[in-house]
Order: C-alpha cells, then structure tokens, then sequence
C-alpha cells in the first residue's frame, strides 16, 4: 500500500547488524519514523545509539539487515545499485560532521557548489544561476571565490549545505553538523537550515548532540540503543498566531510555545521505560502492570525471589514503598503514535 502524500519517510522495524570478524553489533533494533514532507526534525541520542546508522541508510549510504524503509515513494531494499546511486545524487543531500567530508578544499565555494550538478549533466549557465542562488540561501554571496582554508567554521557548513541541496534533493541529511563549532556558530547553522525548512519546505533531518536543538526544530525523537525511545513536540497555541484586524499580535509569543515529551510505542506495543524512573521505583527486570481509572500503572514488585535482578548498576537494597503520585506525571506522555494506526499491512 502506498504512503499517504505528505509522508516522505517510514521505517519499519528497521534493523541493522554489522559484523566484523565474527562479532555482530545491532546497530538498529525494530526502529520505527514517520517523517512528513516539509518536516524540521531533531535527532539526538547518546553515541553509539544508531544515529549515523540511520541517516546512512535514509541516505542510501547502506542498507538496512531486515525492516522497511520508503522515501518519496521508493522503496530503498528494492532499488538496484544503479537505482541507488542515482537516489544518492538526486534526492538526497548530505552534511557531515567533518567539513573535509563537505568540501574539496582546491576548489572554490562556487566550484564546490557546481560539482555536484557536473556529476548529474546540468548544462554551464543554469549549473552558475542555481549556485549563485543556494549560495544567497546560505548567506554565502560574498564568499563566492573563496577557499575551504579561508572561510571560517560555520561559513563552511553553510557552504556544506549549499553544496548538498546542489541537486533540489527532496531530504537533506545532517549529521551533527554543529560537532565542530562554538555555541554561537553552531546556532548560526540551525538558523540557517530553519529559514530553508521554511523558505524552500524542505524536509531536513539533523542529528546532534546540541540540546539547544529542541528550540529549533517542531519535533525531537531520542534514540536509545537502537530505537527511538521519547518524541518532543514542539506546540504553538493560537496565542501566537491571533490577529487583531490586519495585525498579528506578537505579545506573550514566548509563552505561547509548549514542548511535550512522549514516550513512544513501537508497533508490538512495546516502550521504553525511562531510565530514572526504573531508578525511582527500583523497578528490576519485571513489573506489575495495574489497570487504574487514570491510566496504566507500573508497579515494583515486592516479592524480591520473583523482582529478580535490577536491569540498571547502583540502585537500591530496598523496594521504597509506592509513590502514586510521582507517576502521575508519566501517565500523559504516554500515547500511541499516530502513525500506527496508518500503517499498511
Ligand atoms: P551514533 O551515530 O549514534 O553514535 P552509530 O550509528 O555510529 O551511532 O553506531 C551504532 C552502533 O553500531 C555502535 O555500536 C557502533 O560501534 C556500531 N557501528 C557503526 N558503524 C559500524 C560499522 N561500519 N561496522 C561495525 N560497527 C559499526
Ligand atoms: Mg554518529
């Protein structure tokens, strides 16, 4: 069945296993995303949790071990080689951490920018206009002629991003491309790849470590050890957009944005529990699970032969008594994802 019109990207219990000399590592394990088209999205997740994994195989870098994944309509398992490459150079643009990897440091800004379009067969004059005009998107236009050596960090990420939306692709990719440069440059980049989410409805996906990030983007997913475990959505209340006659009516704006966190569910039902809240409740490797009228509760079990061994170092001796009220507040993060309901098959 094919995706609605505005999804641009579904994974699908996306697995990924390296091996190397005999040892496997699961890189992915059942990761599901929606991504919409136009979407702004955040992805952060301590080191070693897939996240270059993923952007590599959304990118058609790699290919996944077992899942499905769809972009724009393709499915990427079922492109041949030849199909693949061209995936690579028409639809999807790359920014890496490392700008080395962004830029050929012999060549100019402008020349950086055109190569791409050599690569795909755009003619001379309309490969120099579209360079001209990406590198107006990226506030690059003074730096033209300019060399790797002789532009600052963010100048060249920006030129990074010129470079990666040479070919109009449909997605850009970025992962941690403010790894390298101070808290001031790195928000200067997440500007920059805002305005272009807004002025061009570009769908963007940047990885990073920023937690600033969260302010930037509509939503955030986490991943954790594979798959992505809390989702925070950015939400403006009507506050910001009511109009007053002709006037839109800036005031209180600030307070008007909300971020909800929610814990997410893969298709099998399954969620990842909170870290601290394991801690809190000194919840080992099983759980009661209580049906109440506010929800469903989690409860530590007492009996210590049946709790078993704590999944995480360093908790408590003792089972605390439970704590109703502290989990309240776990109860409304919890929902299902929208996109399981629409998912075929
Ligand atoms: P992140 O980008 O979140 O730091 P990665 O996607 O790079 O995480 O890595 C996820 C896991 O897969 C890690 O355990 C990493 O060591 C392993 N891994 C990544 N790439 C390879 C590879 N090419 N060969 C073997 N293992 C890999
Ligand atoms: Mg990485």
């Amino acid at each position: 069945m094919p995706e609605p019109n505005n999804i641009l990207i579904t994974c699908d219990n996306l697995v990924k296993i390296y091996k190397i000399a005999g040892l496997e590592v699961v890189a992915l394990q059942g990761l599901d995303l929606t991504v919409e088209r136009g979407a702004l999205l955040g992805i952060v997740g301590p080191s070693g949790s897939g996240k270059t994994t993923l952007l590599n195989i959304l990118g058609g870098l790699d290919r996944p071990s077992a899942g499905r994944v769809t972009v724009n309509g393709q499915d990427l398992i079922k492109l041949s080689a030849a199909a693949l490459d061209r995936y690579r150079c028409n639809q999807v643009g790359f920014v890496w951490q490392q700008v080395a990897r962004n830029l050929i440091p012999y060549l100019s800004v402008q020349e950086n920018v055109e190569l791409p379009m050599t690569v795909a067969g755009i003619r001379w004059g309309e490969k120099r206009g579209r360079a001209q005009e990406l590198l107006a998107a990226v506030g690059l236009s003074g730096r033209r002629q300019h060399r790797l050596a002789e532009l600052s960090g963010g100048e060249q990420q920006r030129a990074a991003i010129a470079v990666a939306l040479a070919n109009r692709p449909a997605l850009l990719l970025a992962d941690e491309p403010t790894g390298e440069v101070d808290s001031t440059t790195a928000q200067t980049i997440l500007e920059t790849f805002r305005r272009l989410n807004e002025t061009l409805g570009l769908t963007i996906i940047i990885v990073t470590h920023d937690p600033r990030i969260v302010g930037q983007v509509d939503r955030v997913v986490a991943i954790r050890d594979g798959k992505i475990s809390t989702e925070t959505i950015r939400q403006v209340s009507q506050l910001e957009r009511a109009m007053v006659g002709e006037r839109l009516v800036e005031e209180g704006a600030a307070e008007a944005v909300t971020y909800h966190e929610y814990v997410v569910l893969d298709s099998a039902g399954r969620l990842q529990v909170p870290r601290e809240y394991l801690e809190q409740f000194n919840i080992g490797d099983r759980t009661i699970l209580e049906v109440t009228d506010e929800g469903i509760l989690l409860r530590p079990v007492a009996d210590r032969r049946v709790a078993a061994t704590p999944l995480l170092p360093g908790l408590e001796e003792e089972p605390p008594a439970p704590r109703r009220r502290g989990l309240r507040g776990l109860w409304p993060r919890v929902r299902r994802r929208r996109s399981y309901d629409d998912r075929p098959g």
